[in-house]
């Protein structure tokens, strides 16, 4: 069952030797098994263009995961980069703390503005999505300070979650295995039960699963006292926690009995923001709420610069814009908060996102990916296919009839990532998942080729488990 998967390289020159050498021994790679990293090497990703990326070796790949879900308008886009070089020679940093700011920040708030939902025109950048949860949870204890609810500090999350990995993120973040061996900050963070389809009580129906879940906010609300709850927060669709779409309905039911006791929501569109489900923001366009804040970052920028940012309603700001007292101020914020050069590699995104038209090919093409993708779901190890758009997810099984797991040691993700890399195409294993999550630019013939390297490496994979 476990062939090992072999990374040799053709011809290690001594650049690319030199470079693995340095990597190896200084830099500390995120989310990494560094026993395997020792022993079998990385891949230097040098160079880029469309949808494609190339190695230190000149192979050439597809990129099936938009760098790490953000590299939304593709790769090689020489206007942003033109428009960060200007903004950097013009005037590459100052501070926008007190009373100072920069055109691009002020453009780009209002472009935010004018994009998001009615309601959400105030924003508070930060330099990641990490950063931006953060900052947000801080913001939403403030706010219940200032207005004299001080025992409104519970967040409720969901198990799977994935929010970041600043401490506070992490302790949000419900994917148990990232915080092995973590502390997290427990007295902070409820975590409810995920929204998980595939896996949930056999012969319950859809409509039953999501009454459950609904019905278990409320029980958790009951318990700890709505007094208690600041904020409840969700990603629209689940993303590394396995690409998980909650039942129909469920955000806003999800929202109406929060609004009711008086707890905000909190919509962490990080990745399905900027059009990796068609639009701009998903919440209100696709799951039919209004959040009282949603964070950005990744495709916010296409992670041409690193950004994120905190999306507010006119409601909150209010109460955070107004003074503590004489000479109060709100004292939160980065030496990056509202950076000129990523804000102007941001507004050159969001135009190109507009001129392209690129949430309407994702429209377009995202259900052609889904239904294409869906017809691998003959193979052996195929447990699940779903998604939405250009979010998609391959549950891999040991047998579909119990959804039983293979063992760990099959390391069944990588290899399926294995294979399809050997054939071209980069997708990310998530344990026993394979992700797709690709720049928003494919187009039918781009997802045809992806669907055949898929299906030979999924049927190469079979054979190297048995
Ligand atoms: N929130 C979601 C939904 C994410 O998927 C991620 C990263 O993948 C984050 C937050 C954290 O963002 P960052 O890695 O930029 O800190």
């Amino acid at each position: 069952m476990n062939a090992p998967i072999s990374r040799s390289h053709p011809s290690q020159s001594e650049d690319v030797q030199s470079l693995w050498q340095k990597d190896r021994d200084h830099f500390i790679h995120p989310f990494t098994d560094f026993s395997l990293f020792h022993e079998q090497g990385c891949d230097l990703i040098t160079d880029s263009d469309g949808i494609y990326v190339e190695d230190a070796y000149g192979h050439r790949y597809i990129d099936g995961i938009a760098g790490l879900w953000c590299v939304n308008v593709g790769h090689g886009r020489g206007e942003i980069g033109q428009a960060m070089a200007d903004q950097a020679t013009r005037m590459a940093y100052f501070s926008t703390f007190n009373n100072l700011s920069n055109a691009p920040a002020a453009e780009l708030a209002a472009k935010l503005a004018e994009l998001a939902p009615a309601h959400l025109n105030h924003v508070f950048y930060s330099c990641g999505g990490s950063a931006a949860n953060d900052a947000t949870i801080r913001l939403v204890h403030y706010y219940f300070n200032r207005v004299g609810k001080p025992h409104k500090k519970r967040i409720l999350s969901r198990n799977n979650a994935y929010h970041g990995t600043t401490y506070l993120a992490a302790s949000l973040t419900g994917i148990k295995s990232n915080n092995w061996d973590f502390d997290t900050l427990d007295h902070l963070v409820t975590h409810l039960s995920e929204a998980n389809l595939y896996r949930r009580p056999e012969d319950m129906s859809e409509a039953d699963y999501c009454d459950s879940l609904v019905s278990e906010l409320e029980e958790t609300i009951e318990r700890i006292g709505a007094d208690n709850i600041a904020a409840f927060i969700a990603e629209p669709i689940m993303g590394a926690g396995g690409v998980l779409v909650a039942p129909d309905g469920y955000h806003a039911r999800m929202q109406a009995v929060c609004r009711a006791n008086d707890i905000l929501y909190i919509a962490d569109e990080v990745v399905t923001g900027f059009g990796r489900l068609g639009h701009f923001f998903a919440s209100e366009a696709v799951f039919d709420t209004q959040p009282d804040i949603i964070n950005v970052a990744k495709g916010l920028s296409s992670g041409y610069a690193p950004l994120g940012a905190t999306l507010i309603s006119d409601e909150l700001y209010e109460v955070l814009s107004t003074p503590q007292g004489p000479g109060g101020v709100l004292s939160t914020g980065f030496t990056y908060s509202g950076h000129p050069v990523s804000c102007a590699a941001a507004l050159k995104n969001i135009e190109i996102i507009e001129r392209e038209g690129i949430c309407d090919n994702v429209r377009e093409t995202g259900p052609y990916l889904e239904r294409r993708l869906k017809t691998l779901a003959h193979h052996e190890t195929v447990g699940d296919i779903r998604g939405s758009h250009f979010m998609l997810c391959i549950e891999n099984v040991a047998d579909k009839t119990s959804k039983a797991l293979l063992p760990v040691e099959a390391r069944v993700g990588d290899r399926v990532a294995f294979e399809a890399q050997q054939r071209g195409l980069i997708i990310r294993p998530v344990g026993h998942l394979n992700i797709v999550s690709p720049p928003l630019i494919w187009d039918r013939d781009v997802v045809d080729r992806v669907v055949d390297i898929l299906d030979e490496s999924l049927a190469a994979t079979s054979q190297t488990l048995k």
